[in-house]
């Protein structure tokens, strides 16, 4: 490797935002062959929105979001604000929990009221023996729209769905279509649902979908990749993609995610701005070029 080459190739990125840490992380761009994108933060903004609240018959929204807020209150997940906010626009009643518990990937419990309330997805439901009842009809239908569906149960019994909405970056769907034009495979891995995973893939001409994978297992679908003889590129914002961010043979960091994520990345967008993987590709093959 020439070091002009290098600093070329370098100073090419930093004019777009794309930092690279080193050479190796900008020969290691050159190769890639798979780019393994988180959805969460990545491909959306990760600005998640309350778009429906499903009440079971017999239960009262403003009561459901009171109960819900107060246990996503203590909690940091972009769904758990959002439910927050939407609980705070609707002007229900404060109030609060004690005993929170978060389960990674799942969801949170707490106790409200003298009452046990979990919210999350279904195989939180499922470990917490609530059962779902008329209300999994629901939770279908709104997962196959794209919506991210959460179910709200007090003392056993599932009494709502709550749908969020995370819109897509305006420029995820463009920068897939760049990727493809690389020649590079693209693969969305995500903690949602998979009928959710699978709609949004499918409005951003992504073809694989790894959907439902807990926080801790990023990494191994990244390795799982490697040992099928894949040069992997992974682009993620969340403390959750740091682990995978580090397995990866190129780790790229949202420049708005979380310190975390821009520590482990070799690479960094500043602009956040998916288009900006592609870029991070071409540099590093036009280096790789130059270094011959
Ligand atoms: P992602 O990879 O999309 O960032 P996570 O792994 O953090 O997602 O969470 C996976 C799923 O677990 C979410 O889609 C949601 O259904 C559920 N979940 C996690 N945390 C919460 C929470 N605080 N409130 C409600 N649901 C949650
Ligand atoms: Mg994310």
């Amino acid at each position: 490797a020439t070091p002009t080459a290098i600093m070329v190739g370098t100073g090419l990125g930093a004019g777009r935002g794309v930092l690279f840490k080193n050479a190796t992380a900008l020969e290691a761009s050159a190769r890639v062959d798979t780019v393994v994108l988180d959805k969460t933060g990545t491909l959306t903004t990760g600005t998640p929105e309350v778009t429906d609240v499903v009440v079971a018959p017999g239960a009262d929204e403003a009561e459901v979001l009171a109960l819900a807020a107060a246990v996503e209150r203590e909690s940091e997940h972009p769904l758990a604000r959002a439910v927050v906010r939407r609980a705070e626009d609707a002007g229900v009643r404060r109030l609060s929990a004690t005993g929170f518990r978060s389960v990674a990937g799942h969801g949170a419990t707490a106790v409200v009221d003298g009452r046990r309330v979990v919210v999350g997805n279904r195989r939180l439901m499922a470990a917490e023996g609530v059962a779902v009842g008329d209300l999994a009809a629901d939770r279908a239908r709104l997962a196959d729209a794209g919506r991210t569906a959460v179910l709200l149960a007090v003392d056993g019994r599932a009494v709502a769905v709550i749908a969020l909405a995370d819109a897509a970056r305006p420029t995820a769907a463009p920068a897939v279509a760049a990727l493809h034009g690389l020649g590079v495979e693209v693969v969305m891995l995500t903690g949602d649902n998979e009928a959710t995973a699978r709609r949004i893939a499918a409005q951003l001409g992504i073809d694989t979908v790894v959907a439902e994978v807990l926080p801790g297992d990023k990494a191994e679908k990244v390795a799982e990749l490697q040992r099928a003889g894949r040069r992997v590129a992974m682009v993620g914002d969340g403390v959750n993609d740091a682990p995978a961010l580090a397995t990866a043979d190129v780790g790229i960091a949202i420049g708005a995610g979380t310190d975390v994520a821009i520590e482990t990345a070799d690479v960094v967008l500043m602009r956040s701005d998916p288009l900006d993987v592609p870029t991070a590709l071409t540099v590093g093959r036009g280096t790789l070029r130059k270094m011959r």
